[in-house]
């Protein structure tokens, strides 16, 4: 099971910002400069994890982004489930359809595998993501060397 690069980026924003403190907001900008990740690739996934109710953008002189709380709660294969969406596995339909598509054994097997996947990573949230060793390092990232 392979996540997307989409789904991969999307969860980098939100460890970044589930180590800031709740007062502590970051723009779109300094998380994609942070996480490696180009501009315009993160915007987009911000703007689906805002719309998840993940992130929140708050307005203001010194305006950013934030976790919101029951984004810090959301269990991780949640998350990866609404931003996978219904991928599977494999590509049975398309332009050359598998002929076994609509009776498929195996394609069953891969779907429980898949759903197994998800529920293992249903044991983690978001929160714990931004625990040590992992919380220290996102912390120093995008900062300038002291
Ligand atoms: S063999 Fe089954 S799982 Fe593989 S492409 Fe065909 S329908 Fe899908």
């Amino acid at each position: 099971m392979r996540l997307t690069r989409y789904t991969d980026l999307a969860l980098r924003a939100v460890m970044r910002l589930a180590v800031m403190g709740g007062e502590d907001l970051l723009t779109t900008r300094q998380i994609a400069e942070a996480m490696n990740v180009p501009y315009t690739h993160m915007a987009k996934a911000i703007s689906h994890l805002q719309h998840l109710g993940v992130i929140e953008a708050r307005r203001g002189r010194n305006g950013g982004l934030a976790l919101t709380d029951p984004g810090r709660r959301t269990r991780v294969g949640e998350l990866v489930r609404a931003l996978e969406g219904d991928r599977e596995t494999v590509v049975c339909e398309g332009d050359h359809p598998c002929p076994l598509a609509g009776a498929c054994r195996l394609r069953y097997a891969l779907r429980q595998a898949q759903e197994a996947f998800y529920a293992s990573l249903d044991h983690v949230t978001v929160d714990d993501l931004a625990a040590s060793p992992t919380g220290p390092v996102l912390l120093s990232l995008g900062r300038a060397p002291d």
